[in-house]
């Protein structure tokens, strides 16, 4: 018989929550057990209605947390929440991102900024606080959602690509400097998924990007919460540095 993947009495994190991957990788994690405590950067109501949902759906524990990744004051909150719910962190999940688009001469210096800061330092602080948390305990399993542009790049998008391939650089970095502590480190590199940061790209880049995907539909928010759930479970206690895409073959 397989054995259900059971992630009761573990507590994650998951940035950039409150909707698309974020949001589907709480509601899976719940859906197996898992406590949670959730982050995004809008107002507090959005969390109130999404809590009760993920208790219904099995999270043992909910608290969430509002703020930029890219503080510090946010993510060091975060830590203590989880600390203060379970005395623990088993899964850290550094999903919040921003899309930056622009011809590279047009590209403002403050948004190159702003997209390094959520992006890049945001996931480095996640990597950095739960690493503390995790050495604490027996180890745990830190997830950076990067993207497949941050392995191919694309025309406009300069910043995003480069934010995002300093996510594999870091996930690498991190996984050989935190193995000895059983804490491994992952990536997952998204194609093209249906959500409202893709929803949002122009037209040209929408159908650009859906020609090149070989199973010719975007993916789900869940395709990629399923993934996440794989890195997060004991199903891959022996995997870590590695980049997963989930692309709908994109890359082939
Ligand atoms: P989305 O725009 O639907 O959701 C982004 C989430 O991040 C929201 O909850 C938002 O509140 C949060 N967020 C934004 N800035 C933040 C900040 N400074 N601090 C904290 N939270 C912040 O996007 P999505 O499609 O769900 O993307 C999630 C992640 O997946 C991102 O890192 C994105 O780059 C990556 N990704 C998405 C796709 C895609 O096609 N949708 C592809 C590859 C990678």
């Amino acid at each position: 018989m397989p054995k259900a993947i059971d992630l009761s009495g573990k507590i994650a994190i998951v940035t950039g929550a409150s909707r698309g991957i974020g949001r589907a990788i709480a509601l899976t994690l719940a859906q197996h057990g898992c406590g949670l405590v959730l982050n995004a950067s809008q107002s507090k109501e959005i969390f109130e209605p999404q809590c009760a949902e993920l208790r219904d759906n099995g999270a043992w524990v909910v608290d969430w947390q509002i703020g930029s990744v890219a503080d510090p004051a946010t993510i060091e909150g975060l830590a203590r929440k989880a600390f203060a719910l379970g005395k623990r962190l088993d899964i850290m999940i550094n999903n919040a991102g921003v899309m930056s688009e622009g011809l590279i001469g047009m590209i403002a210096e403050e948004e190159i900024d702003r997209v390094m800061a959520v992006n890049l330092k945001g996931c480095l602080l996640g990597i950095q606080a739960a690493s503390r948390l995790m050495r604490r305990g027996s180890g745990g399993s830190i997830i950076n959602v990067s993207s497949i542009m941050g392995s191919v790049g694309a025309r406009g998008l300069l910043t995003y690509s480069a934010s995002k391939a300093g996510i594999l650089g870091a996930t690498r970095a991190a996984a050989k400097e935190l193995a000895p502590f059983n804490i491994r480190v992952n990536a997952l590199t998204p194609g093209f998924i249906d959500t409202d940061m893709s929803r949002n790209i122009s037209a040209e880049s929408y159908a650009e990007r859906l020609a090149s995907i070989a199973m010719s539909r975007p993916g789900t928010a869940e395709d990629v919460a399923n993934a996440a759930l794989f890195l997060a479970s004991d199903l891959s206690s022996y995997v870590t540095g590695q980049v997963l895409g989930i692309d709908g073959g994109m890359l082939i």
